[in-house]
């Protein structure tokens, strides 16, 4: 009888703790999703809620914002259960090849052959953590089908590309890799590490990311937020 007691508030206890951990990890990025639907629908109703591509949003804040539009999704966001978002999504507002995408550094730009709606831009010093290298990601510049909206300056196949901060990039789409199942409209940016030999990091695993916060001047970890819109200071 004991036995069976024990083993009920063991189970009890295991499911409000993976309750719980759910209500923790997926209730702010469910909270936020909600802002994006609305936000895509009627932008015009919520100005206030938009930052603007090359402003400098902290003093301290060493990149200027790289695109116009919606912080929808913050760094370390989760969309399902165990995925970690390894960038911040900024939805522009507009339909696809629309809202400008600029370098928010000076860097060296790398489009990969292959790259239908990605560059990477190498950060010789990080302007944060002097003598190391890092990486700028900017992604989903293309339309469903992937034609691409990247600057025709940075073709397929470029390399070590000098860009100064503002340089125009391409601009916002809704490339997923599956025509039938594009994104919404917006720019994924993250800030990718180097893996000591010179080459970026895959970027699809947070641990090989940075929280941009510091260097955008603005709260963008999702653990971090509370829950309110991000923008800069007036
Ligand atoms: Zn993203």
């Amino acid at each position: 009888m004991q036995k069976r007691l024990i083993y009920v508030v063991f189970v009890a206890g295991a499911l409000l703790g993976v309750g719980y951990y759910l209500y923790r990890t997926l209730r702010p990025s469910l909270a936020r999703s909600a802002r994006v639907v609305e936000w895509i629908r009627n932008p015009q109703a919520h100005p206030e809620w938009a930052v603007r591509a090359g402003t400098h949003c902290g003093a301290d804040a060493p990149f200027v914002i790289p695109t116009d539009g919606f912080i929808g999704y913050l760094w370390d966001d989760s969309f399902r259960l165990g995925h970690r978002h390894q960038g911040i999504d900024i939805f522009g507002g507009t339909e696809v090849g629309l809202t400008p995408v600029v370098a928010a550094y000076p860097g060296y730009l790398t489009r990969l052959p292959s790259w239908k709606s990605s560059v990477i831009v190498r950060l010789p010093e990080d302007p944060l953590q002097p003598g190391r290298q890092i990486w700028l990601y900017y992604t989903h510049m293309a339309d469903p089908a992937g034609n691409s909206f990247i600057s025709p300056d940075f073709p397929p196949g470029m390399y070590e590309k000098y860009v100064e901060a503002g340089t125009r990039l391409g601009y916002q789409g809704d490339y997923s890799g599956d025509p039938y199942n594009p994104v919404g409209v917006h720019l994924h940016f993250s800030i990718v590490l180097d893996d000591g030999l010179g080459n970026f990091r895959n970027e699809l695993e947070i641990r090989n990311t940075l929280d941009p916060s510091p260097y955008l001047g603005l709260t963008l970890n999702a653990r971090q937020s509370d829950g309110q819109v991000v923008v800069c200071e007036k």
